[in-house]
């Protein structure tokens, strides 16, 4: 927890609110996929001085003076994000990933170009051309699904349209597929047809990182991600590409998408990248990836249906259409007892996005807390326990058990 000295004296409301939020994360189960629990050396640079510093511009060409510490903090961040994925380029100034996937298409494309990602409903993200993002207003997008008996991607299909619709770029990664991201298949089939391949591991960057899920880096001329989600670091995001795109990236995020840099989070960064090249952090990657495994397999032997049959990530989602109660109804229920997932989307689902049929949950968090298989074990009966009989009596139930779990 972080000691504050000035914030409760002057602003005790908000101080209180922090607060509140504060034990609701250390007395819940965190089980949302893209939440994490970022480290206290991250959050304390988060919160420095740096906040204060304009600094347009790439180190050693700003625009502003007085950057010389500031040009040293973010080529430390540079160069470790280089090193971790190995990378040729790096631009670690994406406030977020919505930036960062922006930035990559005005980089490669011009507007009402033909991208190639996945369907929305299917695991694709809002930024992979939802008709409501900038994405689908100014670039055409063609997507791609998964499969309805198997409920993951069939390659050959993908190339066949990417044959059939001759996009300019190929996007791949996902926010909600609970398998293994094919990307050297993505990055020949976009090879084949002429294409950019790009990447979107923003959920996926940790275990990219901990060797548990293939790196897009050495295939796609570009690669982007979120540095919050499995890669455990502040809210924000990179984009990593070859030698050759580095000068069309740096200019599409500075000037063209955004104005000066947020030092204080490329500070948190930084101190994100140094974490995730020790051991240690490779063992936690390791462990969400068990943990979802056992999470999966509890569920599974609990009589719950998951989308594709399982995970081999660190995220599944549950169908809930059996269990007779829509997916928002089960993560509400489940969020009554202190268990935060999100519902969603499943493939081809027949309910609508505010009221889907699956809830989708994930390993991250509970992993950085030091959870492994039993207590996976139990987290799922007692997932399983409330969704089958969701009643005032069981959400007590897990209150006690969790309450026990987390002492
Ligand atoms: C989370 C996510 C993003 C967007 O990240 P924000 O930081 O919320 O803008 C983009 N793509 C994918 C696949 C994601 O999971």
């Amino acid at each position: 927890m972080h000691m504050r000295r000035h914030l409760p004296q002057f602003d005790p409301e908000l101080e209180g609110y922090i607060q509140q939020e504060e034990k609701r994360q250390r007395e819940g189960l965190l089980m949302i996929a893209s939440e994490n629990l970022a480290s206290p050396a991250v959050l304390e640079a988060a919160g420095t001085v740096l906040t204060n510093k304009y600094a347009e511009g790439y180190p050693g060409k700003r625009y502003y003076t007085g950057s010389a510490y500031i040009d040293k903090i973010e080529q430390l961040a540079i160069d470790r994000a280089k090193q971790l994925f190995g990378a040729e380029h790096a631009n670690v100034q994406p406030h977020a990933g919505s930036q960062a996937n922006l930035a990559c298409y005005f980089a490669l494309l011009e507007p009402g170009d033909t991208i190639m990602a996945m369907n929305l409903a299917h695991g694709g993200h809002l930024t992979h051309g939802h008709p409501v993002s900038l994405s689908g207003k100014l670039f055409k997008f063609v997507h791609y699904g998964v499969e309805k008996d198997t409920e993951v991607l069939d390659m050959d299909k993908v190339e066949k349209l990417a044959m059939e619709t001759k996009p300019k770029l190929i996007l791949s990664g996902f926010t909600a597929y609970p398998r293994a991201v094919p990307f050297s298949r993505f990055a020949a089939i976009a090879k084949k047809v002429g294409a950019y391949a790009m990447a979107d591991m923003s959920h996926i960057a940790g275990l990219v990182v901990g060797g548990v899920h293939e790196s897009p880096v050495p295939t796609h001329d570009v690669v982007m991600t979120t540095t919050t989600k499995t890669l455990r670091g502040p809210r924000s995001a990179i984009i990593l590409s070859k030698a050759e795109h580095a000068a069309k990236i740096d200019k599409a995020v500075f000037p063209g998408m955004q104005g000066g840099p947020l030092e204080h989070i490329i500070a948190a960064k930084a101190v994100c990248f140094k974490e995730a090249m020790t051991d240690e952090y490779k063992e936690y990657q390791k462990q969400i990836a068990k943990n979802a495994k056992t999470l999966a397999e509890t569920l599974m032997a609990e009589g719950l249906r998951l989308v594709s049959g399982g995970t081999n990530t660190h995220l599944m989602i549950i169908d809930c259409t059996s269990l007779g109660i829509s997916g928002k109804q089960g993560a509400d229920a489940l969020a009554e007892c202190g268990i935060y997932t999100n519902f969603n989307m499943i493939p081809f689902d027949t309910r609508k996005p505010a009221d889907p049929s699956g809830i989708r949950l994930g390993t991250p968090a509970l992993t950085a807390r030091g959870m492994k298989e039993p207590e996976m074990k139990t987290i799922g009966k007692l997932i399983a326990d409330l969704l089958k009989n969701p009643t005032e009596e069981q959400k007590e139930k897990n209150r006690i058990a969790i309450k026990e779990l987390l002492s």
